[in-house]
């Protein structure tokens, strides 16, 4: 049973982290004309509205998002992540979140392929419907992980795949390791975007340990906390580990990220992160 819905969660600081590093990935990816796959395992609804009842019962994206959208000194580098979100609020008021397969949308080219999937029952519709006229996409309501094994190598030869999983079962650490390992068998150049929450740092040390036993390589960390590690309940940071990551990455995050992490916690609790897990 799914009960997950990130229409609670949408726009909120993990939200701002996974999407600014995954803009700057597929960016990065333009700089060859080839093609190339975007592979969403776990796609959401796509399309978050900031005024209605969930979003605004947790209040998350007026502490992430709403901070720094309209900041008028925002570094170049988030400009393909906030092109993609003035393009869905042209009004200049803060209506649409753009999920993870709607950012890739706008930041693909036309020959470019997009491959998502979705499990639950009443987001994968809404997915569906965002997409019908977009020749450029398959939608499916089907299983993330197994994708990794029947859409891996992309004809292409080149790809982006994002592991976005909700947690909520206690299973998704050690599915999302077995599944970059099946993807890497397959596809060992392609870029990896895994997220993950920080509720209980254990957890994240349990997917650095099951990656680096994997033996893969080049492996970089990338995490923005607003509290203190903390045995409490609720998350209190979240990260992107990513695989092949494009070699302007980890500077553009270390100049990045202790801007966002200024915008976002003013007070200047939590930390933020930038290294390699295994390198070259
Ligand atoms: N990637 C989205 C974004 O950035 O906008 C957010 C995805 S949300 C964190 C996780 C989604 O995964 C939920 O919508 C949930 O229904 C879906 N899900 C859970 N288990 C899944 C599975 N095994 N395969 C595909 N989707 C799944």
């Amino acid at each position: 049973m799914l009960s997950y819905r990130h229409s609670f969660h949408a726009g909120n600081h993990a939200d701002v982290l996974k999407h600014t590093v995954l803009s700057l990935i597929l960016a990065a990816m333009k700089e060859k004309d080839k093609p190339f796959l975007y592979l969403d395992t776990h796609a959401g609804a796509g399309r978050y509205l900031l005024n209605s009842d969930r979003a605004e019962r947790t209040g998350e994206y007026r502490e992430g998002i709403a901070r720094i959208w309209q900041r008028e000194d925002c570094p170049a580098l988030l400009e393909p992540y906030l092109t993609v979100i003035n393009h869905y609020n042209r009004s200049g008021t803060l209506r649409y979140y753009p999920g993870s397969p709607l950012i890739a949308r706008q930041l693909l080219r036309e020959h470019d392929r997009l491959h998502l999937t979705e499990l639950h029952s009443s987001d994968y519709p809404l997915l569906r419907s965002e997409f019908q006229k977009d020749p450029r996409a398959e939608v499916l309501r089907a299983d993330g992980y197994q994708q990794l094994k029947s859409q891996l190598p992309p004809p292409s030869r080149r790809g982006v795949i994002l592991i976005d999983p909700p947690y909520e079962m206690k299973t998704d650490y050690q599915d999302v390791v077995a599944g970059i390992q099946e993807g890497y068998k397959r596809f060992a150049t392609g870029v990896y975007a895994l997220w993950y929450p920080v509720v209980l740092r254990q957890n994240v040390k349990r997917i650095l340990a099951g990656l680096e036993k994997t033996g893969i390589r080049r492996i970089l960390q990338i995490e923005l906390a607003l509290r203190p590690d903390s045995d409490q309940r609720g998350m209190t940071a979240s990260g992107m580990i990513v695989i092949n990551p494009p070699w302007m990455l980890e500077q553009q995050m270390n100049e990045l990220l202790p801007w966002i992490h200024q915008a976002l916690v003013p007070e200047g609790i939590g930390h933020t992160l930038v290294r390699w897990v295994a390198p070259e």
